[in-house]
């Protein structure tokens, strides 16, 4: 069900140094946010794409060189919260993932709901405080915006600007590698809720690999599923929700080892599309 229409339009074009954004001339310019001078405008921000466009939706990067990206997308639900408060010993927080990404110097990309940057101050400010990682969007409370999308409750379309806009402001006050990338929860979309993101400049970023952690009940299926699937430009999506995706740190080192057997350079979202 993944992203049969989905390519990258933007990083084709004849400048051939582009990034999925709406930018007038100089590519070179912008991108990435080393150490953060001053509140940088959203305009400049990774992924920016001119507001009142229909966004671009981006399901890999160039197939040519070595690089990959790899995401993690950070759920949480109402029901989720429930859970975690019924049972304080719940973490959808997988740490364990971070520290090998930190201790092996991955650059990553992170899309959080803005539920779960609530539930998890302390783990944001650590991805924040990573020059190696980039912060993205994955909305506030990952409710379906097509459905049915898995058990996903739906999202009102009146409510979904305004849901995607104000989990930016969840995240924003955080620092780091901010950018304007978002990622529908399960993937799922149609031209309603791509419509809905219009106003706010973002680039869809969804994934050519999906890595299937949430649901393997091992280790060895998410790795198979990331090696067998990555090539140059693929973009892999797994999660670090720990409880629901109990395998993906024991699946984490295999995957790196794989892909620099494979030749392959995780490299930050924006890095990607340069
Ligand atoms: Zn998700």
């Amino acid at each position: 069900m993944l992203a049969a229409g989905l390519l990258l339009t933007a990083c084709t074009s004849s400048s051939g140094a582009s990034q999925p954004a709406a930018r007038p001339s100089s590519d070179a310019v912008v991108v990435t946010a080393g150490p953060v001078t001053a509140e940088p405008s959203s305009a400049v921000l990774p992924g920016a794409t001119r507001p009142g466009s229909v966004p671009p939706v981006v399901g890999n990067g160039p197939r040519i060189g070595n690089r990959v990206a790899l995401t993690f997308d950070a759920d949480m639900t109402d029901t989720m919260l429930r859970r975690m408060a019924a049972d304080p010993t719940l973490s959808f927080a997988n740490r364990k993932v971070i520290d090998i990404l930190e201790r092996t110097g991955t650059p990553a990309t992170f899309f959080l709901t803005g539920e779960w940057v609530e539930a998890y101050p302390d783990v944001t400010r650590r991805l924040a405080g990573n020059p190696a990682f980039e912060l993205a969007n994955h909305t506030y409370r990952h409710q379906a915006f097509k459905s049915p999308c898995y058990s996903l409750p739906p999202i009102a379309p009146a409510q979904m600007t305004e849901d995607v806009a104000h989990t930016f402001d969840v995240i924003a006050p955080y620092g780091g590698r901010q950018t304007r990338y978002f990622r529908f929860p399960g993937l799922c979309y149609d031209d309603a809720a791509l419509r809905a993101l219009a106003p706010l400049g973002v680039t869809v970023v969804q994934g050519d690999v999906v890595s299937g952690d949430p649901n393997a009940t091992a280790a060895q299926p998410i790795v198979h599923a990331v090696l067998t699937g990555v090539r140059p430009g693929s973009i892999v999506v797994m999660h670090i929700t720990e409880a629901n995706a109990r395998f993906t740190d024991e699946a984490l080192q295999p995957i790196l080892d794989g892909l620099r057997a494979r030749g392959l350079r995780p490299v930050p979202l924006s890095d990607l599309f340069r």
